[in-house]
């Protein structure tokens, strides 16, 4: 489900207990929807609330160690896994659980 939300910058969507929140919903794709069905995998098999804290805790960790908060962000184990297959319609049906956790400690 995709939410218009005013408040969120344009180009950007952040995925809420598995709802797409958007302000404009014309720049998403099918990449995208399926990057954020990944999230939605990954909030489910973790019972949502706890992802949120690891996405925190995790993206914290890295801004110390790149000093960057787009890298930090780009290196989270949760977005590495989005991003690397996102654009691979097919990932979900094959994905296993806890796949995020392979890229926790790659650099
Ligand atoms: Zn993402």
């Amino acid at each position: 489900m995709i939410i218009k939300f005013p408040l969120i910058p344009d180009g950007y969507c952040v995925n809420l207990f598995g709802s797409i929140w958007t302000r404009d919903a014309s720049w998403i794709t099918d990449k995208v929807i399926n990057h954020e069905k990944i999230h939605t995998a990954q909030q489910r098999e973790l019972l949502f609330l706890p992802l949120y804290i690891l996405y925190i805790i995790e993206w914290a960790v890295k801004l110390i160690r790149y000093r960057s908060s787009r890298q930090a962000y780009l290196n989270l184990s949760f977005e590495r896994e989005a991003y690397r297959h996102g654009p691979d319609l097919t990932y979900l049906p094959r994905r296993r659980h806890y796949a995020w956790l392979k890229y926790l400690c790659k650099s």
